[in-house]
């Protein structure tokens, strides 16, 4: 090799070692920037419950980049410790009435028994399913999932911390194992930053533990580790005859635990119109609940519970296997952060305010949904609704001016006692200018055909024509099939007439809805009816 060849080679080296590097730093420089691109998102979404996972879906499906953090399983509360779980385990109890009430239909069951692994079993297939339809669908819209706890920064950044513990413990599937040793569940190590040009807030709200409650107890639990307990209790107090309570009470009963259901009210389902309060109670003492009503729980440790009864004004002791609370809900967010934010926060339930209309809170970038928002009914139709509204207006959608309904006159919800109870609308105040009447099933031809004819349909509407409805309550064991046409009656603002004039197939339940629309008309052919004003 002569010299200039060396020189040359030398110089060649040197050039491709100037070139190498430049291609290093261009290297580096693009991997940096494809890191930064990897941690900035369109949208951030906190929480993967209802309201996470419909706005982040929703926002993907409309074009943008979205990354959503859970702290827990994916589908939130709703999907894997709350709403599906609870409605396995009570297709189970629903069974259990059929095969009670199978002689009226000529089937003679002389025994059964109840086998606890198996109703744990579907419930588990059931989450299971439910959880991997909303993994497939994020990963169909390459929706970046991170497992950690966030904590947002400020107004467009947020820090994902590594979990330090379950959400939920003392929690065991069919096998006895913790649900959260499975693929679906793989925390991240370390902090990473990520930033977003929106957040959505979707956290949803936890339990929380009234003052009363001995803390450590293990016979103390909330609704999630009565849902994953690993047997049926022998007896079982339940404090709260709210929705869970009677919830609880209905399913637990129809599983044959001895159940006592405390409530410090007058009534149970004390937001519900009384005549189907008073409904609910007859059919959960008819089942062999015992309800205590107007009674202060005082004290609560190792399955005693201490209460004062407010009529006698005396107090009495409650013995049991386990005592479930169904009070009581908190925040899942450090509101003082927050609020030291800039973020409108509502004291006196601690949840976020936010605009009905776009789901935005006082800072325009970041946006609330679901259970975590003042406004919220924390019924999963009110909860999905926000999580579109955002995703909507975050995108810019056009479409967004008819979903600006006000959702809380329009949510149907169900409160799955056996038969169940639904509801649509806000009962009106008793004026001039409102009408109550109450329709019942026991001249439905499927009702009768089926044997289902006890229940009823309590309708409020205009006095003024064309009759609409304002608000309708319904009991029966149809009843959440059944709202849904009136929460369509009254979203599209139909006249009653209206609804006369559509055909209905026959024999159903749902041609209930027609029945009880003539009624209201004075056209009824097979019903005489109750008119209450
Ligand atoms: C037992 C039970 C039964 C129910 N049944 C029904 C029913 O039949 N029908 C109905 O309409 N409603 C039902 N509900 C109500 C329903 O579950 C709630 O309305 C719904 O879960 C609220 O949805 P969400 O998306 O706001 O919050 P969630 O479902 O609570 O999801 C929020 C998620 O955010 C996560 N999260 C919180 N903070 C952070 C953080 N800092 N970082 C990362 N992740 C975080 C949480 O871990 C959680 O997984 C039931 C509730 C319970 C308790």
């Amino acid at each position: 090799m002569s010299t200039t060849d060396l020189i040359d080679t030398v110089e060649l080296s040197e050039n491709v070692s100037i070139d190498n590097e430049q291609d290093q730093s261009m290297d580096h420089n693009e991997e940096e920037q494809t890191q930064q691109e990897q941690y900035q998102f369109d949208v951030i979404v906190i929480g993967s419950g209802p309201g996470g996972y419909t706005s982040a879906i929703r926002c993907a499906q409309l074009g943008k980049s979205v990354a959503i953090i859970e702290r827990d399983l994916l589908g939130g509360h709703a999907v894997n410790w709350g709403c599906i779980p609870l409605n396995a385990m009570i297709a189970s109890a629903r069974f259990i009435r059929l095969i009670h009430e199978s002689v009226r239909y000529g089937i003679n069951i002389s025994s059964h028994r109840i086998d606890y692994l198996r109703i744990a079993r579907h419930r588990d297939e059931v989450v299971k399913k439910a959880r991997s339809q909303i993994k497939k669908f994020l990963e169909k819209y390459h929706i970046q999932v991170y497992t950690g706890v966030a904590n947002i920064i400020d107004k467009n950044h947020i820090i994902i911390k590594p979990i330090q513990k379950y959400t939920y413990i003392n929690v065991y599937d069919a096998d006895g194992r913790n649900p959260y040793e499975t693929d679906d569940y793989i925390p991240i190590r370390a902090d990473i930053e990520i930033s977003g040009k929106n957040i959505i807030i979707a956290s949803g709200i936890e339990y929380n533990f009234p003052n009363f409650v001995e803390t450590n107890d293990t016979k103390t639990i909330d609704p999630t580790q009565l849902l994953w307990h690993k047997n049926i209790p022998d007896s079982l107090i339940i404090i709260g005859g709210g929705v869970l309570g009677c919830e609880f009470a209905s399913l637990y009963r129809h599983l044959r635990s001895n159940i006592i259901l405390i409530e410090k009210n007058s009534r149970l389902l004390k937001f519900m119109d009384e005549q189907v309060s008073f409904a609910v109670e007859t059919r959960l003492k008819d089942i062999g609940v015992e309800i205590i009503l107007n009674a202060y729980v005082e004290r609560v440790s190792k399955g005693e519970v201490i209460i004062q009864l407010q009529q006698t004004n005396t107090k009495r002791t409650l013995l049991s296997s386990l005592v479930v609370i169904c009070t009581g809900r908190k925040s899942t967010f450090d509101y003082e952060n927050l609020q030291n934010l800039g973020i409108n926060i509502d004291q006196e339930h601690s949840t976020i305010i936010i605009n009905e209309n776009t789901c935005q809170t006082s800072i325009p970038t970041i946006y609330a949904c679901g259970g975590v928002v003042s406004s919220c009914w924390s019924w999963i139709p009110c909860v999905i609704h926000q999580g579109y509204l955002a995703a909507n207006r975050i995108s810019e959608y056009e479409d967004n001016s008819k979903s600006y309904i006000p959702i809380n006159l329009v949510t149907p919800f169900v409160i799955n006692v056996i038969p169940a109870v639904a509801s649509v609308g806000e009962v009106p105040k008793l004026t001039d200018d409102v009408l109550i009447y109450t329709f019942k099933f026991q001249s439905n031809q499927r009702a009768i055909i089926d044997n289902q004819t006890w229940g009823f349909i309590k309708m409020w509407t205009t006095r003024e024509e064309p009759k609409k409805f304002l608000a309708v309550q319904l009991v029966h064991e149809a009843a959440a099939e059944i709202i849904e046409y009136y929460s369509m009656i009254i979203s599209l603002n139909i006249p009653l007439r209206e609804i006369c004039l559509l055909p209905f197939a026959h024999p159903t339940y749902t041609e209930s809805v027609k029945e009880a629309c003539e009624y209201v008309l004075g056209q009824s052919m097979n019903y005489e009816g109750t008119y209450l004003n």
